[in-house]
């Protein structure tokens, strides 16, 4: 079954169910209502049959009293006699007026009414015959009689007692007879909740506190009824009518509609009890309107507590229905993330690869790097090493060369006995010796550090010394030196022999870059620079060309002809500066010339004391 379906289902039960409890509710409510009006009505019942038994067995026996008494007997003994009767009639008042009845009178054997209380009045009973109404037959025949009608001359309704009267010889010679009234009864009861009727033996009301009803047969009005009622009079003249009247049952409660006082139908809650004595049937009827309200309250409140239940239901329903998607929605976004992580993770893993593969291809080039770098600097040496062959033969062969010239030359010069010119030539040879040995310690310079201990030295005091060194070339050279150093300038960290072969050899390459320039000046200047100090020689000549200015510091590296250079000038200057802790560095003037900083540790005050 679809969603829809499922819920429409739900909604149809759910709606049966609630409309079956409405129902039961209803009906319990109903009942229970009925029943307490049942047993209020049954009290009422109980109450008003008593009072009217009551009512009526007050005078049950006081014809029989009266008719004890000598008058009544000398009245129907002797019924011709005016005086007799007037004297009865007189009586008859007085003793209606202390019973209380409404009506007092005497009756011979015929039926005709001798005397009665109501003498006076214009519609008296004297003379009337009342032989038709069965109290009189009754009390004629020596019996009790009881009867209740209408007043066939008065038109009011009555009870009628009847009490035979008996001469001296107990015959039967008259009938006396009392009526009382009942509309003041009847009217006690008007201000009641309940409607009350009262009906005779053939169903007929004849006391009802709707006066609509009365005269009308609860019963349906038979021709046998009819006729017994016709019979005795009871009812005189009136037309009689049946009383339109629907009897139902409820739950087993008895119920009537009846039209009533204003004209609109009722239903009523009947209760009915019979007076044995009378032959009446007492009727207690409680409308049941206010009854069926207080059950359709009950019903409604019940309906409210049900709607207020089931929206209940729904709220709690609904939040479950929510709550269950929220869950849903969680583990579908759980599911999801739980995806993407997988789907990240797996991208990480693949970068992984990537990155490990990369890094084994760089350690791979890396390796191959270092082989060619060690190739290469095996290459280099080699080059190296032949270059310095070369260098090192040509400047080692020229002199052994010239050297074997001059002693071939002073040998023939001892033979010739030129002695003077002989010792010219040894002089020669031994310059030519004394510069191999340069050569010698030049190279020596090259391969071993020297274990010359730093001093703090005046650098104007080493450029002095350096110069007069370097003076006899400069000299040779037409080379002016310009040198223009600060007072100030403080003393400087170094070995003074290896500076000073550092300033010489600058010097000395500036000179000759400078051969055949224009103007041959060397401009030395010194500068404090933070914890350094910086001495700049610059000269005029063409500069280092940008090509080769990051070589010319490598060993052997020269521009100069064969044998006019090695090489090593520079390399030995910028290690040894390097020993220093300081720096050796070229650039190129604006306006010419190349400019060669020799950096310097600048003494500390420390230093100074130990010094
Ligand atoms: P060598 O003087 O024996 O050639 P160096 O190491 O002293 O060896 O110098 C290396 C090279 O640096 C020189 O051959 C020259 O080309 C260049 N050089 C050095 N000083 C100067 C300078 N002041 N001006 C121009 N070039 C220079």
């Amino acid at each position: 079954m679809s969603q829809r379906g499922r819920r429409f289902f739900w909604a149809v039960l759910v709606g049966l169910v609630c409309l079956g409890l409405t129902l039961a509710v209803a009906r319990v409510a109903t009942r229970g209502y009925l029943s307490e009006a049942q047993a209020r009505a049954e009290s009422t019942l109980r109450q008003t049959a008593n009072a009217l038994e009551g009512h009526l067995r007050r005078f049950e026996a006081l014809p029989e009293l009266l008719a004890d008494a000598p008058e009544m007997r000398d009245l129907v003994t002797q019924p011709e006699d005016p005086a007799r009767r007037m004297a009865m009639n007189r009586w008859l008042k007085a003793k209606n007026g202390v019973v209380q009845s409404s009506d007092l009178y005497v009756m011979d054997l015929a039926g005709d009414t001798l005397a009665a209380s109501n003498y006076d009045r214009a519609d008296s009973f004297v003379g009337q015959n009342f032989a038709y109404r069965p109290y009189f037959l009754d009390a004629a025949a020596g019996g009790k009689g009881r009867f209740f009608a209408l007043g066939t001359t008065s038109g009011v309704r009555g009870y009628y007692f009847g009490a035979p009267i008996r001469d001296a010889q107990g015959q039967v010679a008259g009938v006396v007879a009392l009526k009382i009234g009942i509309d003041d009864i009847e009217a006690s009861w008007r201000t009641w909740e309940y409607r009350i009727i009262v009906s005779d033996p053939e169903g007929i009301i004849f006391m009802s506190t709707d006066p609509g009803w009365r005269y009308r047969g609860l019963l349906p009005l038979t021709e046998a009824r009819l006729a017994r009622t016709e019979a005795s009079r009871r009812y005189a003249e009136v037309r009689l009518e049946e009383l339109e009247v629907q009897r139902g049952n409820e739950a087993g409660f008895d119920l009537m509609r009846l039209v009533a006082e204003d004209g609109r139908e009722h239903e009523y809650l009947a209760t009915a009890q019979d007076m044995p004595g009378a032959g009446w049937t007492v009727h207690v009827l409680l409308d049941t309107a206010s009854l069926r309200a207080q059950a359709r309250l009950a019903v409604a409140a019940f309906v409210l507590l049900l709607a207020v239940a089931l929206s209940l239901a729904v709220v709690v329903v609904q939040r479950r229905a929510r709550l269950a998607e929220r869950i849903a929605m969680q583990a579908a976004a759980q599911v999801e993330l739980e995806r993407q992580v997988q789907e990240r993770t797996a991208d990480l893993m693949r970068v992984n690869r990537q990155i490990e593969m990369e890094v084994a291809e760089r350690r791979l080039t890396e390796q191959e790097l270092r082989q060619t770098q060690a190739d290469l600097v095996q290459a280099g040496k080699l080059a190296a090493l032949g270059q310095m062959s070369a260098a090192l033969s040509h400047e080692i062969n020229q002199p052994l060369a010239a050297a074997r010239n001059y002693a071939d030359s002073a040998a023939l010069l001892i033979e010739r006995g030129d002695g003077a010119r002989a010792r010219d030539n040894i002089g020669q040879i031994l310059a030519l010796i004394d510069r191999m040995a340069a050569i010698a310690r030049h190279l020596r310079h090259v391969a071993r550090k020297p274990d010359e201990v730093l001093k703090v030295l005046s650098l104007p005091a080493v450029l002095d010394e350096a110069m007069v060194v370097a003076g006899a070339r400069l000299e040779a050279a037409g080379v002016e030196v310009v040198a223009d150093l600060p007072a100030s300038l403080p003393p400087v960290k170094g070995g003074p022999v290896r500076l000073q072969q550092v300033l010489v050899n600058v010097l000395s390459n500036a000179a000759d870059a400078m051969e055949g320039a224009a103007l041959r000046r060397i401009e030395v200047s010194a500068r404090e620079d933070g914890g350094r100090v910086i001495l700049s020689v610059r000269d005029h000549g063409p500069g280092v060309p940008p090509a080769i200015a990051d070589r010319i510091f490598d060993p052997f590296f020269t521009t100069k002809t064969v044998g006019a250079g090695l090489g090593l000038g520079l390399s030995i200057s910028y290690n040894i500066m390097k020993d220093f802790s300081g720096d050796l560095r070229v650039a190129n003037h604006p306006e010419g010339g190349a400019v060669f900083d020799i950096v310097l540790q600048a003494a500390t005050a420390g230093q100074l004391a130990a010094e």
